[in-house]
């Protein structure tokens, strides 16, 4: 099986000389199509760090990161689909249009575009929001829009960075359900960082990170 990415000896560190901040360490690992994986460690420990290099957003300072099935997705969204902590969704646009929105950017047909956010929103629940605006929607509901603007991509590798953070119980279990249920839709990998005991509970494979230092398991890889 191809690997979605691999890094290999990853170091990120921000800034020079006195003021540099060493992110990560030495970081290795492989993630597949089939991979659940939660990505877990305190705030601070280096995970948002890591997600965006696996994203292709960012370069490494040490070490490769590559993506052996997917060639240079560099923000391709046709490729790995990142989900944020914040809230990211145009606030004018209804939540149909902002699940279209990547597709029409990238010049699909409108009627496509419409039909594969319909689809994606179905699948997240939410078809029955599909006209409403962002304001209209709770945290938990915009998070589940923002998995469906992914999931309408059929991206490859599915990333997620705290997309719990902001919402309660209840809501981070439908979210992680349909981070889930995306994933499986498309055969993407996934990984979901978090802080959060309901995400490390859920997910078969962890990656903990401590101090930018990753382990798998709690055995260094
Ligand atoms: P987490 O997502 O686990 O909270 P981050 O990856 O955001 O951790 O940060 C890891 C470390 O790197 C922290 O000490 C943070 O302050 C530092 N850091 C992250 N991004 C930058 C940046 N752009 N410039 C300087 N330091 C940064
Ligand atoms: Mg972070």
């Amino acid at each position: 099986m191809n690997a979605l990415a691999m890094i290999d000896g990853v170091g990120r560190t921000f800034g020079t000389g006195r003021q540099a901040v060493v992110a990560l360490h030495d970081a290795t690992g492989t993630i597949n199509s089939e991979d659940r994986i939660a990505l877990v460690g305190r705030s601070g420990s280096g995970k948002s760090t890591l997600i965006w290099l696996l994203a292709g957003l960012d370069s490494p300072t040490r070490g490769t990161v590559t993506w052996p099935a997917l060639g240079h997705p560099r923000g391709d969204p046709f490729l790995v689909g990142t989900v944020f902590q914040a809230l990211s969704l145009v606030p004018t646009l209804t939540a149909i249009e902002n699940v279209a929105l990547p597709l029409v950017l990238h010049d699909v047909r409108r009627d496509e575009a419409h039909d594969a956010a319909m689809s994606a929103l179905d699948l997240v629940g939410l078809a029955g929001v599909a006209r409403q605006l962002p304001d209209e929607l709770s945290g938990g509901q915009s998070q589940r829009v923002a998995v469906a603007r992914v999931l309408a991509c059929h991206p490859r590798l599915i990333l997620a960075d705290e997309p719990t953070g902001r919402i309660d119980h209840d809501a981070a279990r439908g979210v992680l359900d349909a981070l889930w249920a995306a994933a499986d839709e498309v055969s993407a990998g996934l990984v979901v960082a978090s802080h959060d005991p309901l995400v490390y509970e859920r997910f078969p494979q962890r990656w903990r990170i401590r101090d930018g230092r990753v382990s798998v398991d709690g055995a260094p890889q």
